[in-house]
């Protein structure tokens, strides 16, 4: 036995939005037995596996537009106007579980497009935050993940910059800075979850007190990829896994003390389980 102490940190796990989302599919279906939801309820495969077997249907927008006269759950991450269109011609009802801070930007983003500003979008391509957010301008705001995709010279002088909520800060505010020192006025609108930019410093004095980080996430999450870098980026001896069976024996030596954590999508219920593994060591 290597007598590891090992640490769950009391910070990790749902956000609140996930847990509302997550808490409004369990009511229904512990009444209907099914419900249909729109993407992955959360970005983490082992919630989705134990939520399909009590009844979730995950669809993707394909067949929703052949879904007639049901329930459909909007996820956290919001959906564009045209999700919510098509559910009044299907019949379909929206159970809008659609993240309060989510609902928030898009507004933000409608209201910033109505005025005629020149928007761009801190946020990764194709994510479905970001495809809610888009919507809002009839696709027309501009969506980068790296400041390398922008032609600096060929921007234009004044533009509005927000970010999906899960995005890095440092990193949006590095963007901010270099959009700046090219001579463009930025109305700059941090709109980074404060979930997941608090959770970002709890994270990093966490990191600092274990000889090893264990961070617990499914790799479709991008809060899991910028919170697992804050990690390693304190603690290089921190490893990424989605489930305990990932965790590697190799990565230990006796008596280290190690830490657990995860993304806003990771449930508590996993890091226990990891936990229970490395204990067991
Ligand atoms: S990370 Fe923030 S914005 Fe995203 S679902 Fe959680 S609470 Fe909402």
């Amino acid at each position: 036995m290597l007598n590891l102490q090992v640490h769950i940190d009391q910070h990790s796990g749902f956000c609140f939005g996930v847990v509302y989302a997550i808490e409004m599919a369990e009511e229904i279906l512990d009444e209907q037995g099914y419900l249909y939801c729109l993407g992955d309820i959360v970005h983490n495969d082992e919630e989705v596996n134990r939520l399909t077997q009590k009844g979730l249907r995950i669809i993707d927008h394909n067949q929703l537009n052949n879904l007639q006269d049901e329930k459909v759950l909007i996820r956290a991450h919001g959906e564009p106007p045209s999700t919510y269109q098509l559910a009044i011609k299907n019949n379909l009802t929206l159970i809008d579980a659609s993240c309060p801070v989510v609902l928030k930007l898009q507004n933000r983003i409608k209201n910033s497009f109505d005025k005629d500003e020149t928007i761009y979008i801190y946020g990764k391509h194709g994510h479905a935050e970001v495809v809610g957010l888009l919507g809002q301008t009839n696709n027309k705001a501009v969506v980068f993940q790296d400041i390398s995709e922008l032609d600096l010279g060929s921007l234009p002088k004044n533009l509005t910059l927000y970010s999906q909520t899960t995005k890095s800060t440092d990193k949006f505010y590095e963007i901010n800075d270099i959009l700046k020192e090219n001579g463009i006025t930025v109305n700059t609108n941090d709109t980074i979850c404060r979930q997941v930019s608090n959770r970002d410093k709890e994270l990093r004095e966490f990191a600092d007190k274990f000889d090893k980080i264990i961070f617990v996430s499914g790799t479709k999450s991008s809060n899991g990829k910028v919170l697992y870098n804050v990690c390693k980026d304190k603690n290089p001896n921190t490893y990424f896994v989605s489930n305990p069976e990932q965790v590697n024996l190799d990565w230990f030596s006796a008596n280290e003390s190690v830490g657990i954590c995860g993304a806003t999508s990771t449930p508590m219920w996993l890091m226990e389980q990891v936990k229970e593994r490395i204990e067991k060591f």
